[in-house]
C-alpha cells in the first residue's frame, strides 16, 4: 500500500453488497479548471466538500474518487459512531481537552444525523448504547480504567458480569462489561452513498477516478487521472493513507489493513439465541481485539485481525474471522461468513489525526484511527474552513492533538512488528 495511490481491494465490501446496486457518476475526462478539488469521497471528504460548498456557493468544486462511494473504507467499516471519547489520564489538562474534543465530535455527529434525517437516508442510524466487553483477567483491568475515565467525564455506565452479557448478547465468551448508554450504529455503506445523493449540485463528483499525479505550477496544482487533466487554487486530500503516495506524511501516518465480514442471515430461532438486547455493538478491552454488533434482523458483523501496510491473503482472513466469530458462538458453528473483506485506514503513533496545511493551497487529514466516521466529518469541514479563510480555530487543533512523527523505515517496520507482536500476545483471547 506504501507505494500505491489509492487503494485496490480483491475482495467487494459486504455492506454494499446487501443495497441495491447503483451507477457510478462518469469518470473526469479532458482538461478541467476549477477552485476546489477535494480528492477522495469517503467521510472525510464528503464534509469538506459539502462545507466548501457552503462558504463558497458560487466556487467550482470537483470530488474526485478513485473507486466508487460504497467500495472505499468509509463503506468497509463496522458503522459505529463514536463521538464520546474517553480522556487518556485523569489529568485537569486531559479532562478539559477531552471535553472540547467531545463537542467538536458532537458536532460533527449532529451534523450528520441531521443530514439523514434531512434526506430521509436509509442507513439503519440508530441509538443502540455500547457494550465494552472483556474475555481476560487484564481486559477486565483494562476495562475498569476505562469505566471511571468514562465516569470522571460524566457518562453513566453499567458495569456487567458474565451471567447478564449472556443474557444480553447471548454469549459466555466475555467475563466482564462496561455498558453506556451512548453510542449509535449504521450501516456505513448506505450512510455513504446517502452522504453523496445529498450533496449539492454545485459539488461535481467524479468516481473511477484516481489520482496519480500531483504538482505545483506556480500558484496553482495540476492533478492528472488516467483520462483527466485539472487545474486547481486548493486541493484538500481526504484519501487517508494514500496521501503518502503523493510524498506526504510518510514520517507521521502508518497504513493498517483491518478486515471485517458478515454472516450468512440467521433463522429467528438463532436470533432469539442472541440475547434480549435487540440492537447492539460489542467493542473489545484491547485495541487490536475483536469487534462484533448485530445486523439488522438476521445478521451479525465480525471484524478483526491487523496488517501493517500489507494485506493479508483472504483465506487466511477468512479462517480468521470465523474462529473468532465460532468462539464466541459455538451454538452457531452451522453460520457461514457470507461476505468477507478488507479496508485500509491511517494510525498515527499518539493516537491524533493530522489536519492541516502541506503547502500553499495543498491540505490534508489523515489518521483518524479507526473512528473515522464521526472524526473524518470534523476534521473535512475544518480542513474546508482552512481551504477557504487559511486559517483554523487553534482550539481544534488543541482538542484532537497532532500525530507524532513516527522513526523511518526499516526501523518502523520492525517497531510495528515487534509492538504488535507483544501486543497480539497481551490480546489474547480478547482478539
Ligand atoms: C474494517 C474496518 C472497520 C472500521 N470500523 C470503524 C468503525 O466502526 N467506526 C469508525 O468510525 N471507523 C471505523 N473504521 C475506520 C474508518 O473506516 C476510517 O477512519 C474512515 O473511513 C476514514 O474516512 P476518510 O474519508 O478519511 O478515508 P477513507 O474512508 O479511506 O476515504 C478515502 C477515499 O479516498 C479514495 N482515494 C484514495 N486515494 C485516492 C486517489 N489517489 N485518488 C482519488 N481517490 C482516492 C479512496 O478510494 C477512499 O474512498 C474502520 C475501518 C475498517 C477498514
Amino acid at each position: 500500500m506504501t507505494n500505491q495511490a489509492f487503494p485496490i481491494y480483491t475482495q467487494p465490501c459486504g455492506w454494499n453488497a446487501l443495497l441495491p446496486h447503483r451507477e457510478a457518476r462518469p469518470a473526469a475526462t479532458g482538461q478541467l479548471d476549477v477552485q476546489y478539488v477535494v480528492v477522495g469521497a469517503g467521510f472525510t471528504g464528503m464534509a469538506a466538500a459539502r462545507r466548501l460548498s457552503k462558504l463558497n456557493p458560487n466556487a467550482d468544486i470537483l470530488l474526485l474518487e478513485a473507486s466508487t462511494v460504497g467500495e472505499g473504507s468509509s463503506a468497509r467499516n463496522s458503522g459505529f459512531l463514536t463521538r464520546e471519547e474517553y480522556p487518556s489520564s485523569n489529568s485537569a489538562q486531559d479532562v478539559e481537552q477531552n471535553k472540547v474534543l467531545n463537542a467538536f465530535n458532537t458536532e460533527a455527529f449532529d451534523d450528520l444525523k441531521q443530514i439523514i434525517e434531512d434526506h430521509q437516508i436509509e442507513c439503519d442510524f440508530h441509538a443502540s448504547g455500547r457494550i465494552r466487553a472483556a474475555a481476560t483477567p487484564d481486559g477486565a483491568n483494562t476495562l475498569r480504567k476505562i469505566q471511571q475515565a468514562l465516569e470522571s467525564t460524566g457518562h453513566a455506565t453499567q458495569t456487567l458480569d458474565a451471567t447478564s452479557l449472556n443474557q444480553l448478547i447471548g454469549t459466555s465468551y466475555y467475563k466482564f462489561g462496561v455498558q453506556t448508554d451512548t453510542g449509535h450504529l449504521v450501516q456505513p455503506a448506505a450512510l455513504i452513498r446517502g452522504l453523496l445523493g445529498a450533496l449539492p449540485q454545485q459539488v461535481q463528483v467524479h468516481e473511477n477516478s484516481p489520482v496519480l499525479d500531483l504538482k505545483r505550477h506556480g500558484k496553482r496544482w495540476v492533478l492528472k487521472t488516467s483520462s483527466a487533466q485539472i487545474t486547481a487554487d486548493h486541493v484538500i486530500m481526504a484519501t487517508n493513507p494514500s496521501v503518502k503516495f503523493f510524498g506526504y506524511l510518510q514520517d507521521k501516518i502508518v497504513t493498517i489493513h483491518t478486515y471485517a465480514a458478515l454472516t450468512e442471515r440467521l433463522k429467528p430461532s438463532e436470533m432469539a439465541s442472541l440475547g434480549s438486547l435487540q440492537s447492539w455493538g460489542v467493542l473489545p478491552a484491547h485495541r487490536l481485539g475483536t469487534t462484533v454488533r448485530r445486523v439488522g434482523a438476521d445478521r451479525l458483523l465480525v471484524r478483526s485481525l491487523y496488517a501493517y501496510e500489507h494485506s493479508l491473503s483472504e483465506t487466511e482472513v477468512h479462517e480468521a474471522l470465523r474462529r473468532r466469530f465460532h468462539n464466541r458462538y459455538p451454538a452457531l458453528t452451522h453460520i457461514q461468513l457470507e461476505h468477507v473483506w478488507g479496508g485500509v485506514t491511517a494510525l498515527t503513533l499518539n493516537g491524533s489525526p493530522y489536519v492541516g496545511c502541506l503547502e500553499p493551497g495543498l491540505y490534508a487529514s489523515a489518521g483518524c484511527n479507526g473512528s473515522g466516521i464521526v472524526k473524518g466529518t470534523a476534521l473535512g469541514s475544518y480542513l474546508a474552513e482552512l481551504a477557504h479563510a487559511n486559517k483554523i480555530d487553534p482550539k481544534i487543533l488543541e482538542a484532537y492533538g497532532t500525530a507524532n512523527k513516527i522513526l523511518p523505515d526499516p526501523f518502523r517496520a520492525l517497531g510495528f512488528k515487534v509492538i504488535s507482536a507483544w501486543e497480539s500476545r497481551k490480546a489474547g483471547l480478547e482478539s
